[in-house]
Order: structure tokens, then sequence, then C-alpha cells
């Protein structure tokens, strides 16, 4: 296992750097990058997520390229004009509702997205749970004259989701109130979302992931946890897996990150990332390398983990914990490997089945 320590470009959830650790195996690489303030209960789904990407692969794509959205953090309008010509995305996600300002600096931040990408681009706002369900009414119906694909997270509660979307016409979509695999149930049993963002390490994997998607019965936005090349792999590999994708994915952050653990990043070009997963460069991954220090309490958090996640598993438990560690142990005992398999199969060549691309 290796640690990485890697500066963020913009502050992020409150941290500068990314850190987290590499798992190899015969599979390839897997990242296991838990947030700061994951306890081990929570960070055994991130580790399962990683194994699976070491021992077993993942399932075959049906596509061969992910479209992504570019994200417009809470920057005045000329910025956020340029940040969506630049990107060469035909979808624009834009955050909204940031402390200290104001509805009149959403309302010329979102126009001049939708000047950028003109009447043809795909406009959705992210509220991070930021309003009420009053002011939550008031701006999807003030900003939809910019046409909304839908409004993200509009509120921090189920029961404010469904309430603002009872009273809409934009669709919503949940994010924060998605962080474990009952979570989607729980969300369209609330009748609060028409759509569910899905990150893979949070759900314990790309198959656990599907399990959700399917179980679910919402369309899917794959999302990042602000992963490296090796993290992004897997939402990549999840985007490419489901059946219908019929939203930009927000896995295109590698450019939050000021360094990549691979020579041949897994960034978007023209807005779409394509399907791959890219080799680690040993120079790049050294260079990246965090300090004893921080490596000695990753290892500590890993094996706590693993803890979690082996007595899960090692008792039988018919729990989703017991699920995950018995798809994919580290042992290599991966379960049902998909029909591209394991090491190669999923490899560089990104090659999809055929006909299936949107
Ligand atoms: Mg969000």
């Amino acid at each position: 296992m290796r640690v990485f320590s890697i500066p963020m470009r913009t502050r992020f959830r409150g941290v500068t750097r990314r850190e987290g650790v590499l798992l190899r195996g015969p599979a390839g690489w897997g990242e296991f990058s838990p947030f700061a303030e994951y306890g081990p209960q929570e960070s055994a789904r991130w580790l399962a997520a990683a194994r699976e990407a070491a021992f077993a692969g993942w399932p075959a794509p049906v596509r061969d390229r992910v479209p992504v959205n570019v994200t417009v953090p809470a920057v005045g309008p000329e910025r956020a004009f340029e940040l969506v010509r630049a990107s060469g995305c035909r979808t624009a996600k834009v955050k909204v509702a940031e402390r200290g300002q104001d509805d009149g600096d959403d309302l010329a931040r979102v126009e001049a997205v939708r000047d950028a990408l003109g009447p043809d681009g795909r406009l959705r706002v992210d509220v991070n749970g930021g309003w009420d369900v009053a002011h939550a009414v008031r701006m999807v119906r003030a900003l939809d004259r910019f046409d909304l694909e839908y409004v993200e997270q509009p509120c921090g509660s189920l029961e404010e989701l469904a309430a603002v979307r009872s009273r809409v016409d934009v669709p919503v979509a949940a994010d924060e109130s998605i962080r474990r695999a009952e979570d989607p149930l729980r969300v369209r049993a609330a009748g609060a979302a028409d759509v569910a963002v899905l990150k893979v390490q949070p759900l314990g994997g790309v198959r656990a992931a599907l399990r959700v998607a399917e179980a679910a019965g919402l369309p899917v936005v794959v999302s990042s946890a602000v992963e490296t090349s090796v993290g992004l792999a897997a939402g990549v590999a999840l985007a490419a897996a489901l059946p219908e994708l019929p939203f930009a994915c927000g896995l295109g952050t590698l450019s939050l990150l000021s360094g990549d653990v691979t020579g041949d990043p897994l960034a978007p070009v023209d807005g779409e990332i394509v399907v791959r997963r890219p080799v680690v460069d040993e120079a790049a991954l050294a260079a990246l390398e965090a300090g004893p220090e921080v490596a000695a309490g990753w290892r500590e958090r890993l094996g706590d983990a693993a803890k979690v996640l082996d007595a899960a598993s090692g008792d039988g438990s018919a729990g989703y914990l017991g699920s995950l560690g018995a798809a994919a142990g580290p042992s290599g005992a991966a379960g049902p490997v998909g029909p591209v398999g394991a090491a190669g199969g999923f490899g560089a060549s990104g090659a999809a089945g055929e006909g299936d691309v949107r």
C-alpha cells in the first residue's frame, strides 16, 4: 500500500490536501480515501470499493465515453462565463447559495452560464442543502427562466426535498441525502427526488452502486469524491456500466488536485472522459507520497476499516457490509467477476460493447 497527499488547487470541504491510500492487487490499483471525519464503520465501505478495484476488477462497460459537467464555483458572472467556455463541456453545474452572497449573485452567475452554453447546453444548479423550502421554491422558479435541467439538493432533509419537489416543475436531485446503500430507497419512498447522485467509494464499490441504482429505480448521475485517477476510474467504470446514463456525470474533478498518480490522467476532453483505467506511474506517485507521520495515520485508518469489513464478511453477516466483504475480499476471493474480468479486461484500450453509446 502507498499513501498519497496531494495539495488541492482550491479548498474543498475545508481541506487543502487530498489524502488516501492506493492498494495494489491482481486486478490493478484501488483507492481508499474516506474524508477525515469518517470513522471505521463508514470507511469500511470505502475500503470495499478499493478492494473491488484491486482484487476483482469491474463489470463490463456498455459505453466507451462518459459525458461530464463543468462545475462552476460561486464566482462572479464574467469568471463563470469563461470557465464554461474554456471547459468544452455541454453541461454545467453551477454552485449557488454560497454563504455571504445573495440571490442576485446566483441569478447573475446562472444567467452568465446560460449565455456561455447557448440554448442547447444543459444547466443544473447545486444548492448543497443551503435553502429552506420557501427560499428554494422561490429561487428554483426564478432560476428556471434560464432553463434548469435539475436542482441538486435544494434543502437538507428528505421532507424538505419532497416539499420543494411537489411545488416546482424542475426535477430535484438528491446528493448529500445519499451516503449509504439504503438511502436511495428512502429518497424514493419519501418522494424526495427525481435523480440520484451516486459515488462509488461511499457505497462500497461499482457492483454495490449498480445494485443501489437498480433498487432505487431513479436515473443516476455518477459523481466523484475528488479522487486521483485511480479512484475516478471506478466512478467512470460505474458510469460506463449503468444500463442508462441520461445525464452528464460529475467526474471531471481532477483539475481540483494539483497533481495525479498517473502520467495519463483521467481528465475530460471536449466534455467527455474516455472509459479506461489509467496506469499508475511510479515517479508520479513517488512525488506525491505522504510523509511518515501522515502515512502511519492512514495505515491505522485502513487497519480499523479492514477489521470492520472483515468481521462483517467473516461472520457470514447478511448485512450490507457482509455482502461487500464477500464480494471482494483481500485474499482475492473475488466472487463473480463481470465478463470483462480482472486485470486486463477493463484495460487501457477501454473497449466497450457495441451499440449502446448514448
Ligand atoms: Mg452536490
